[in-house]
């Protein structure tokens, strides 16, 4: 699953089973980068048509429940430029 990044947020939103929200924590996720291997390859098909194979791309995923976030095109440059 792949969700937008609201303004401020810094916990997971994704509501589970039980109709509580997640509220886990937020990790950068670099799904194409050399050393990170997502084991999930339904996952990075669907990263892969929204965004291209960019080895660039920067994710927030869900420590938790493993929710994808886009990141807002602000948060994106931000992180860029501390790597
Ligand atoms: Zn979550």
């Amino acid at each position: 699953m792949i969700k937008d990044l609201l303004s401020r947020q810094v916990v997971c939103t994704t509501v589970g089973g039980k109709g509580k929200p997640c509220h886990g924590g937020l990790k950068r996720y670099h799904p194409f980068a050399g050393y990170y291997n997502e084991p999930d390859d339904e996952l990075l098909e669907e990263i892969k048509s929204e965004f291209t194979e960019d080895p660039k791309l920067i994710l927030l995923k869900c420590e938790t429940c493993q929710t994808i976030y886009r990141l807002p095109e602000e948060l994106k440059r931000k992180l860029k430029q501390t790597v």
